[in-house]
């Protein structure tokens, strides 16, 4: 072997070696959020995740601790997105409050999707959702190639003719505030999608409220093979929150690796 080229290997090696002590020395979430998005996140200062795209979002922008439930919720700190833990599979209980993926970083998702509908619709692409089952068309975000891990949710779903009355989609991308809320909902980013709205249960359907503090009746009519088919690539449930969401579906892949 050319001596030189050993030099530039060894090289690559050290460097490589260098970067995963760096992330090892990262808080745990961090760590996630680096391995979930190596497109778009490449490293950590100590106080803000560093964008590919030259932007920086604080870990813990507001410093709070002991939050209350509605705190969390309406939070845009980076460090409260993993103040539940989602747990992969089938789930029997659901304890109150326990809304593991509800909390976003607004913040992160703007920086990293796109600050506002005319952004985020520069990242669009249209996907066939399901064509033997119900071939349609929707619009979802190429940043973290969430487009491609939808399309092979649909590549698996469309295999079940069983599932055919279940994959229909009410939609993905729309820029719009969670209902009764003043944060952005998922489907601003183009990273959620609604299937099956008339085997659906909404928290807020049935209480008749959006109050966080109401004590709900879990209802859902979602079979589980969707469910694991979609976390297989990378997207959470809204079933498996207290305030639950049975038809919500978006990408969170840093809260399903282990
Ligand atoms: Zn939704």
């Amino acid at each position: 072997m050319n001596i030189r080229l050993v030099i530039v290997l060894i090289g690559i090696a050290c460097s490589s070696v260098l970067n995963a002590q760096v992330a090892d020395s990262y808080p745990l979430p961090v760590q996630k959020l680096v391995k979930a998005y190596p497109e778009t996140i490449t490293g950590f200062d100590g106080s803000y995740i560093i964008l590919a795209n030259g932007n920086k979002v604080a870990y813990a922008n507001d410093g709070k601790e002991n939050k209350t439930h509605e705190e969390l919720v309406n939070s845009n700190s980076v460090k409260d997105i993993f103040a539940f833990e989602y747990k992969k599979g089938k789930v029997t209980t659901l304890p109150k409050n326990h809304d593991p993926g509800r909390i976003r970083s607004e913040d992160l998702l703007k920086k990293m999707y796109g600050a506002s509908a005319a952004e985020v619709q520069k990242t669009l692409t249209t996907i066939i959702w399901c064509p033997k089952l119900v071939n349609q068309k929707l619009k979802v975000t190429t940043i973290n190639g969430v487009d491609k891990q939808l399309q092979k949710v649909s590549d698996e779903l469309d295999r079940h003719p069983e599932l055919k009355d279940y994959v229909l989609s009410a939609g993905t991308f729309v820029w719009r505030k969670v209902r009764g809320a003043d944060r952005l909902s998922a489907h601003s980013f183009g990273t959620a999608i609604d299937v099956s709205i008339k085997y659906s249960n909404y928290w807020q359907w049935d209480c008749k409220c959006n109050n966080e503090n109401v004590d709900l009746k879990y209802k859902n009519r979602i079979p589980q093979l969707i469910v694991d088919i979609f976390e297989k690539y990378g997207f959470i449930w809204g079933g498996k929150w207290y305030h639950y969401d049975t038809m919500h579906f978006e990408y969170r892949p840093e809260l399903l690796i282990e």
